[in-house]
């Protein structure tokens, strides 16, 4: 069997998403879409919503063994694979360990509130079994912008979730959007989104700029007025706003690839702080600004 032909029984969708912290990990799909559907900025909510069947995970993973080459890491792909039920999650967990002993740490996205869905019981057995760091969702630390975009929890939602990963050993990495309050709420989300990572634990933050998708909830707000988008440079001086205020209590990872819709900015929390702020003036300034 060709590479080209394990690949296609390996993915079914023309692209995967894998967070930028996962770009060397193996990459194994467990289920496609997302289970919630509604967040109105998402552009997801088209694809259907599926589970892989067990035999077919299995039919995957012995694919996959044919092309790991000893990788160490493995990302199991969909919006929220961590909405499965905990006996299913081990099984997959247990296969992974039986047949790809290489691998030593798996990640997945997960909804704050699949995490809450388990016992603390159930998140100290998904470590043991295996899983290391889920990605996560914060999107804003404002509940208004939460509210706004009906991402269906709040920040007490996704604060506690963060607790139970850090009483059950699993570290976890959050997803920020900047923009995503638009003008009206942009001074709130800067500073709140900082002030709940400055709270937490995170190995790693990950920004990616608001776009406004073709056909999302989001997109027909701005047709009617409902939402204002802020331009490049007001997204980047919000986001400036939100990094000089967060105050991590351990090594955080900052990146975000989107800035100004062509730059990187990607340093150590809370070391290279003051690099990245200067790295963002120097491009306001220099009018890098498309
Ligand atoms: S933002 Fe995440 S939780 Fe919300 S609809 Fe999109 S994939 Fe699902």
């Amino acid at each position: 069997m060709t590479r080209e032909e394990i690949f296609a029984q390996l993915y079914t969708g023309d692209t995967v998403y894998p967070p930028p912290l996962e770009s060397k990990s193996a990459l194994l799909e467990i289920t496609t879409g997302c289970s919630y559907r509604k967040c109105k900025f998402c552009d997801f909510p088209k694809d259907a919503f599926s589970i892989a069947s067990m035999d077919v995970i299995a039919h995957r993973i012995e694919l996959l063994r044919l092309i790991i080459g000893g990788n160490p890491r493995l990302h199991l792909l969909g919006c929220n694979p961590f909405c499965l039920h905990t006996r299913q999650l081990l099984s997959i967990l247990s296969m992974i360990r039986d047949r790809l002993p290489c691998v030593r740490e798996v990640s997945m996205y997960a909804r704050a509130d699949d995490v809450l869905r388990k016992t603390p019981e159930e998140l100290l057995m998904l470590a043991q079994a295996g899983l290391t760091d889920l990605h996560i969702g914060l999107e804003s630390g404002s509940n208004a912008v939460l509210s706004l975009h009906e991402k269906g929890e709040t920040i007490e939602d996704i604060e506690a979730a963060m607790d139970a990963l850090d009483n059950g050993g699993i570290r976890y990495h959050l997803t920020a959007i900047p923009g995503l309050g638009g003008k009206a709420l942009s001074r709130e989300h800067a500073l709140k989104t900082a002030a709940v990572i400055s709270r937490h634990r995170p190995m790693s933050v990950w920004c990616i700029a608001l776009k406004v998708w073709p056909d999302t909830p989001l997109e027909r707000m701005v047709k009617e007025g409902e939402f204002e988008p802020l331009t490049f440079e007001e997204i980047l001086r919000e986001e400036r706003e939100m990094v000089a205020n967060i105050q991590t209590k351990m090594p955080t990872l900052y990146v975000d690839s989107t800035v100004l819709n062509k730059y990187t900015i990607l340093g150590m929390l809370p070391e290279q702080k003051d690099l990245m702020l200067h790295q963002m003036d120097t491009l306001l300034e220099t009018g890098s600004i498309a």
